[in-house]
């Protein structure tokens, strides 16, 4: 964008959101904070459908820059994995959460994909397309302070005619809130962005804040769900997905992204669910690093998904893994589609 660089006190508007941004009411967003994911979601109210709100919220934005954990912590429950590793999510999330009278639909999408053309990313790359075009409202996350190249092509991608939020997250690593005011001016000339939004998604206070910011770019309709519910993913594809999870924790940057989770047995007896899952790795040495020493790796996995799916489903779970060498499946087609990437 080639718009002159105003200078500070010749624009009101600037100064205004500058002010209203930078302001009092970001002040706890460096607060010590709960996790959020813990916090219990409140007990929706029952609203007259005539004042309802209902609309889709899409987060983009570059891998890294806490999409999962905005996502989880507006949801106020794990639906989507956070990895230190970049590209963990691959699936398009749906989470949703009832606040007063809106239903916000939430769609989490993966990071652009930039550096690789195999087929397994241009799967991903029309995913994240897909997603953004039918929403409401656009979360556009970056981390506070920086803005790059990747940024810059996620933000090229947007749709004109859909609002976007500048939402600049990680605001608790920014040390001096004025040092943020010259980079929130030129990100104004970037994008016509509706807000900007300086936060931390692991500040519970900047997530009633960022609810109460997005409530009037949604629609006045009735809720398309109810207003208990938190996701509409199936149990067996959040039970992939905490393996996964703990598979990229637990392996750290030794496994690549390649790797994926498949439910091959997904039983209820009772208040019980036995599950079978096998891990695909491209390479035979892949397979040694998920399994570990004496299968220690591969066992903690287990353990670790499990603990947390019993939290979530609060019942018992019985978890089964295997590990397969598929090797070369990310770049052949029909294996991507084969294994639920479209
Ligand atoms: P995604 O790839 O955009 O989905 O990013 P993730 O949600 O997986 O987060 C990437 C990393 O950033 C994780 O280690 C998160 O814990 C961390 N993170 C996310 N939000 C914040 C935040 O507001 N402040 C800080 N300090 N770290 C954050
Ligand atoms: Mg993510």
């Amino acid at each position: 964008m080639s718009a002159p660089a105003t200078p500070p006190s010749s624009n009101p508007d600037l100064d205004a959101m500058l002010a209203r941004v930078l302001g009092k009411d970001t002040a706890d967003a460096a607060a010590p904070t709960r996790d959020p994911v813990a916090d219990e979601p409140p007990a929706a109210e029952p609203v007259d459908p005539a004042e309802q709100r209902c609309g889709y919220v899409a987060i983009v934005g570059k891998p890294n820059v806490g999409k999962s954990t905005l996502l989880n912590a507006l949801v106020g429950q794990k639906v989507s994995i956070t990895s230190r590793k970049a590209q963990t999510t691959r699936h398009r999330i749906t989470g949703m959460r009832t606040v007063g009278p809106t239903q916000f639909v939430f769609v989490d999408t993966p990071g652009f994909q930039t550096r690789h053309g195999n087929a397994l990313n241009r799967a991903l790359n029309k995913t994240v397309l897909g997603a953004v075009n039918d929403v409401d409202l656009i979360l556009f996350v970056v981390e506070a302070g920086h803005f790059n190249l990747a940024d810059a092509k996620v933000l090229s991608l947007l749709p004109a005619n859909v609002p976007v939020m500048l939402v600049a997250n990680k605001f608790d690593l920014v040390h001096r809130r004025g040092d943020l005011a010259p980079w929130l001016r030129s990100m104004q000339e970037r994008h016509p962005f509706a807000e900007f939004v300086p936060m931390s998604a692991k500040a519970p206070k900047d997530i009633q804040r960022l609810f109460s910011i997005c409530e009037k770019y949604l629609p006045q309709q009735p809720w398309m769900h109810d207003p208990d519910d938190l996701t509409d993913r199936s149990e067996r594809f959040m039970a992939s997905e905490m393996v996964r999870e703990k598979l990229f924790r637990l392996t750290g940057d030794e496994l690549p992204y390649t790797s994926t989770v498949i439910i091959d047995k997904f039983e209820e007896e009772g208040t019980l669910k036995r599950i079978a899952a096998t891990i695909v790795v491209e390479r035979e040495g892949h397979k040694g690093m998920v399994i570990g020493e004496k299968g220690e790796k591969l066992k903690r996995i287990g353990t670790e998904a499990r603990q947390e799916l019993e939290k979530l489903w609060d019942c018992k779970v019985f978890l089964e893994l295997w590990v397969k060498v598929r090797s070369g499946w990310a770049d052949d087609d029909a294996r991507v589609r084969s294994f639920g990437y479209e």
